[in-house]
C-alpha cells in the first residue's frame, strides 16, 4: 500500500506532464483575459459601479468581481451571476446590476489534476509550479469538496465611499466545512500588481448556490483542478467616469493596500 507521500509524488509527476500541455486556446477568443477597472482605483475609494454584468457577459461566461460599493463577492459560473453578501447566502443578480472592477473570460477549461487533503497556499503554489506559468494571466477552477472553506464578503458602502484598507476592515467572514462546490480562480503575474493583485484571486460558489465569498483560506478534502491560460489582457477603464478622470493617483498607497485588503492577509 502506498504511503500518503508516494501518492502525492506519482500526483505530482502526473500534474507537470499535463499542465504543460495546458496552452491558450484562440478558439471562441478562449485566450482572452477582460477585466473592467482595476484594483488600483478601488484604493482610494472609487467605488462607483461603472459597468453591468448585462455587458461583463458579452465579454465571457465565467468570471469574478464585486458590486458597486464594494456590494459583495461576485461569480460568474455558465453565464450566470451571483453574489455574496454580508449575510453569506448567495443570491442571482440581475443583469443592470453594476460593478467598479471585474474578471471575466469564455470558459475553455483544460483537466489539470487531482488532488486530495490540502490546503489553500500548498495548492496555488503547486498549481503555479506544475503549469510554470508565474509571468502569464491564467484562471484555475477546483471542483470538489472543501473540508473547510473560509471566505469574506465586504460589508456595502455608501458615498462618499472609504479607501479600500478602511473597507477590509468592514467585513464579515464566514465558515463551512464538507462543502461541495466551485473555486474560481484567477492568477496575475507579480508584474501586474496594481491592475490586479499578484497572485491569486479566488472565489467560492457552492453546488447547491447558496454559499460563497472571497476566499481566505481552505483545505481540499478531495477534488478535481481545471486551468485555462490567457495571452491577452484586455484591460477595460471607466474612461467617461467623472471621478476616476480628475483622480490623481500619485499618493495613494496602491502596492501595499491591495496586498492588505486583497492579498495574503487571512483575517
Ligand atoms: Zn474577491
Amino acid at each position: 500500500m502506498l504511503s500518503c507521500r508516494d501518492c502525492f509524488s506519482i500526483v505530482t509527476a502526473v500534474t507537470k506532464s499535463q499542465a504543460a500541455n495546458i496552452k491558450p486556446i484562440t478558439d471562441h477568443g478562449a485566450n482572452v483575459l477582460y477585466q473592467h477597472g482595476t484594483l488600483a482605483l478601488l484604493v482610494p475609494g472609487l467605488l462607483e459601479g461603472t459597468t453591468t454584468i448585462g455587458e461583463l457577459l458579452t465579454h465571457g461566461d465565467t468570471g469574478i468581481g464585486t458590486g458597486e460599493g464594494l456590494d459583495g463577492e461576485l461569480i460568474i459560473l455558465d453565464g450566470v451571476a451571483y453574489k455574496v453578501g454580508s449575510s453569506g447566502m448567495a443570491e442571482r443578480v440581475p443583469s443592470d446590476f453594476t460593478m467598479p472592477f471585474a474578471n471575466v473570460h469564455r470558459a475553455a477549461f483544460q483537466y489539470q489534476c487531482s488532488r486530495a487533503d490540502i490546503g489553500l497556499e500548498d495548492l496555488n503554489k503547486r498549481i503555479v509550479e506544475a503549469n510554470g506559468r508565474a509571468n502569464t494571466f491564467f484562471s484555475v477552477i477546483v471542483h470538489g469538496t472543501f473540508s473547510f472553506m473560509k471566505t469574506r464578503a465586504v460589508i456595502k458602502q455608501q458615498a462618499p465611499y472609504p479607501t479600500l484598507v478602511e473597507v477590509a476592515d468592514r467585513q464579515a467572514t464566514f465558515l463551512r466545512h464538507d462543502v461541495k462546490g466551485t473555486m474560481l480562480g484567477y492568477f496575475s503575474p507579480v508584474m501586474f500588481h496594481g491592475a490586479a493583485v499578484a497572485g491569486f484571486h479566488e472565489h467560492f460558489l457552492s453546488d447547491d448556490r447558496t454559499f460563497g465569498g472571497h476566499v481566505l483560506d481552505a483545505v481540499l478534502d478531495r477534488g478535481d483542478i481545471y486551468s485555462q491560460v490567457f495571452d491577452t489582457l484586455v484591460q477595460h477603464l471607466p474612461v467617461d467616469d467623472p471621478e476616476y478622470r480628475n483622480h490623481d493617483f500619485s499618493q495613494d498607497p496602491i502596492a501595499a493596500a491591495i496586498s492588505r485588503a486583497e492579498g495574503d492577509v487571512k483575517n
